[in-house]
């Protein structure tokens, strides 16, 4: 069945912190007309300058999706695209004020819920998707790393993580059809592990962290020191250790809350090809780098095929 494309009903914004810069930042939401794609402004520079978000944008991709287009940054990009592809939003102009996306509760949660209020528009245009007619594959054999796209008549998505460690090792996450993105996946946090998180503060890299916005898995009996540091950065008291070695500051929602947000992840990132996919993507270790490559590797195979055009 054919289906047109889609923007949001009204406008509508939130605030919130960037996790890296630490910057205070509000995005609003406007409605854009068809074939517009998802586009970033910069108002708070003088001349308001735009960022499309395409995979062709894509600089960093060290701890999150960031972009960059004529030398203006928009950084953590993956959870809000994310959800834009799990509501379907095919066009939509953000307004932001900073140069990094709020991180709220580390999830694509708070980005649903904004769609949801602001309600969605159908435009008079019909929307295109992309297909493939042969498997199109990245892969870093010496990491694990595999991500595939295989012809297939609708969207699924399933994804493996393994960590290696006692605490979290090998998980799965899939979903059959975006609303079960919607509803079951798009809650789940972000993650990190102790010694990455010590680092990280050590080195100034998450100006904008809150223990409640990230699951910590604890992978190694940690100095009693690094718990410290960890407890003053953060201002909190009485940081321990669980029994499924998480730290106590948030619970796990489901025991593979990593893995749906591994898969939450690759959505977002996907969706730098600006179409939703018909096809069956199975990813083995993503990560965003792995996962950008992958969606670069897409986008060539649709050029060679001139079936880009539009993007
Ligand atoms: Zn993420």
């Amino acid at each position: 069945m054919k289906k047109n494309q889609i923007t949001i009903a009204s406008e509508v914004s939130i605030s919130g912190k960037g996790l890296h810069t630490g910057c205070a930042v509000s995005i609003t939401l406007l409605p854009a007309p068809a074939n517009h794609g998802i586009v970033f402004q910069r108002i708070d520079l003088s001349d308001k300058p735009k960022v499309k978000a395409h995979i062709l944008n894509v600089t960093d991709t060290s701890r999150s999706t960031n972009l960059q287009e004529n030398g203006i940054n928009i950084k953590t990009v993956e959870h809000l695209l994310a959800a834009l592809a799990g509501m379907s939003i095919d066009n939509l102009l953000i307004h932001i004020n900073a140069e990094e996306i709020p991180i709220m509760d580390g999830s694509a949660a708070h980005f649903i819920s904004m769609i949801k209020k602001a309600g969605t528009k159908e435009l008079s245009e019909e929307r295109e998707y992309i297909s493939v007619d042969e498997v199109v594959k990245f892969e870093k054999p010496d990491q694990g790393i595999e991500l595939l796209l295989v012809p297939a008549e609708k969207f699924t998505m399933s994804v493996m993580v393994d960590y290696g460690t006692s605490v979290l090792s090998s998980q799965y996450a899939s979903i059959k059809k975006m609303e079960e993105f919607v509803d079951n996946i798009s809650s789940c946090r972000t993650f990190v592990f102790l010694h990455e998180l010590h680092y990280l503060i050590k080195n100034n890299l998450v100006k904008g962290g809150e223990l409640d916005n990230a699951i910590v898995f604890v992978d190694k009996k940690p100095n009693p020191e690094i718990l410290e540091e960890v407890q003053n950065f953060f201002n909190k008291k009485n940081i321990q250790i669980n029994e499924n070695g998480t730290l106590n500051n948030v619970k796990l929602q489901f025991y593979n809350e990593p893995a749906c947000h591994k898969l939450l992840d690759l959505l977002g990132d996907l969706y730098l090809l600006g179409k939703p996919i018909k096809g069956e993507i199975i990813a083995r270790k993503p990560g965003h780098f792995a996962n950008t490559e992958f969606v670069k590797l897409i986008y060539e195979y649709l050029e060679n095929k001139g079936s880009v055009k539009k993007i």
